[in-house]
């Protein structure tokens, strides 16, 4: 089985379907450019299941200085896995 490394912005894509947390961080037309992004990469993903616990830590890097495996981007920061299905 494959793994990916999601950041949060994907994570909570994929999860909850909520992009409300971009609004945060970029202007309207930025956050309208990442989410067609974040889609297209996650498509190409998809079906992912979520292979993490956030009570045991597992699956889960607090600092990952690899870029998101949907969206690509190269910020540094937490990443969640996920397997392929
Ligand atoms: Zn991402």
């Amino acid at each position: 089985m494959e793994s990916y490394w999601l950041c949060d912005d994907c994570l909570m894509a994929t999860a909850y379907d909520d992009y409300s947390s971009l609004s945060l961080y970029y202007s309207e037309a930025e956050v309208e450019a990442r989410i067609n992004m974040m889609q297209a990469g996650l498509r190409d993903l998809l079906p992912l299941s979520a292979d993490f616990d956030s009570h045991t830590g597992i699956g889960i890097d607090a600092f990952s200085t690899q870029p998101c495996a949907a969206c690509h981007c190269s910020l540094h920061g937490q990443r969640h896995r996920f397997t392929r299905l």
